[in-house]
């Protein structure tokens, strides 16, 4: 995930271009801008890139998400299922829309597993939001079917998974709304920013209204421009899109680095007895942003992460005990610490989740370690990592 380790040359120029108009808006000032329109720019070459028809940019993956929710009718009285091991975003977004998030099994993919969906199936489910976590893709033509089979909305989070595909098909383009993140460590950064990509028309033109007020934006005076529906402000400036232009064009010689870079590591560690690696439905596809294995248990995870750290292998996360990304540390959600702006409704119908029993993902995450796979490795580092990699691990398993 390495949008911050790239900052060069042709982000610059691309700011520049922004600067030198002043025009820091995406809407109007056709005259000054001088031609420079960086988010339609970016959201244009995004859904080609993403083999989609259209893109809309937002300040940030979570503003994506929402944008999502709202333009794909999802809402009060709807249960949504997700998973628990995403970053809070996804989660965050469900109860935003006033849904209820519903959480089911990941499978040995890391993602959402179809068996967990179907029993976590209510007749109050309305959406699925998988998550494509760590750069590679769920079961997800598995899970599509189950979403058409029961008339479901299928909503992606693809926000770590840019660049990702299974059997050649872009992860975000599945469902009928997929979403990404330009966060500075996602796979490209812009700053702050995100998008949502759909093949739908009525999906894209509520999306696009939503994220700035209810805007129509048809013709070109801005001030002459009805509102379609009730909106809010999730609109991205010419400066972040900007950078994002820079750097989308970058995206296959990140993914070219980044696979070369993991399966080095990976073929080195394969030799070691005793360590499984996450499962990929489709490893051409894999974006390669991270490195997930599977330790024996519990214990032989957090001794590996502890020794691969004095050993001086970074960028090792031991999800199970981390704060952000499963369900066993969100606290607040555990005691649904709110501001006081969810509708009361929504929490008094959701379940307590501090106690919820998820046995089946507890299993695996307790054993799951993601390597971060970095860009700015020399010949010389990703060697040196090979090497402490392999006897760091061989004293442990
Ligand atoms: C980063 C991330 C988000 C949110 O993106 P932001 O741009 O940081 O708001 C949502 N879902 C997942 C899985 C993410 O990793």
């Amino acid at each position: 995930m390495p949008g911050f380790e790239i900052f060069g040359d042709e982000e610059r120029k691309q700011v520049n271009d922004v600067l030198e108009t002043g025009v820091l808006f995406r809407y109007g000032f056709d005259g000054a801008r001088k031609g420079h329109w960086k988010a339609k720019t970016f959201e244009a070459e995004l859904a080609r890139r993403v083999g989609v028809e259209y893109a809309h940019l937002c300040t940030s993956g979570t503003a994506a998400l929402s944008t999502a929710m709202a333009a794909c009718g999802v809402g009060a009285g709807d249960e949504v299922i997700v998973p628990p091991f995403t970053f809070v975003a996804t989660i965050e977004s469900v109860l935003m829309a006033g849904a209820v998030p519903v959480f089911a099994d990941i499978d040995e993919t890391l993602c959402l597993s179809p068996e967990g969906i179907a029993s976590a199936l209510t007749p109050a489910t309305k959406a699925v939001v998988p998550v494509h976590m760590c750069g590679a893709m769920a079961r997800i033509d598995e899970i599509k079917e189950i979403c058409d089979k029961k008339g479901l909305t299928l909503l992606e989070d693809a926000c770590q998974s840019l660049g990702a595909t299974y059997k050649g098909k872009a992860l975000g383009s599945f469902g009928k709304a997929g979403c990404f993140s330009f966060d500075p460590v996602k796979t490209i950064t812009c700053g702050e920013g995100g998008a949502m990509v759909t093949n739908d028309r009525h999906v894209y033109v509520a999306a696009d209204a939503y994220a700035d007020h209810g805007h129509d934006h048809l013709g070109s005076d801005r001030g002459a421009e009805d509102h379609l529906i009730i909106g809010t402000n999730h609109r991205i400036s010419e400066l972040n899109a900007a950078v994002g232009v820079a750097q989308l064009r970058k995206l296959d010689w990140i993914l070219d680095v980044q696979r070369r870079n993991k399966a080095a590591i990976k073929a080195a560690m394969a030799t070691i007895p005793g360590i499984d690696f996450r499962q990929l439905p489709d490893p051409d596809g894999d974006s390669a942003t991270f490195l997930s294995f599977f330790m024996p248990d519990l214990e032989t995870a957090r001794q590996a992460v502890k020794t691969l750290a004095a050993a001086g292998v970074d960028g090792c996360f031991h999800w199970y005990d981390n704060k952000w990304h499963y369900i066993r540390k969100w606290n607040h959600f555990q005691t649904m610490q709110v501001a006081a702006r969810l509708p009361v409704q929504t929490l008094s119908n959701c379940p307590d989740y501090g106690n919820i029993a998820m046995p089946g993902s507890d299993a695996i995450m307790q054993r799951a370690i993601s390597m971060q796979i970095k860009l700015g490795w020399t010949p010389k580092q990703l060697e040196q990592r090979i090497q402490a990699t392999v006897k760091a691990l061989k004293t442990i398993v």
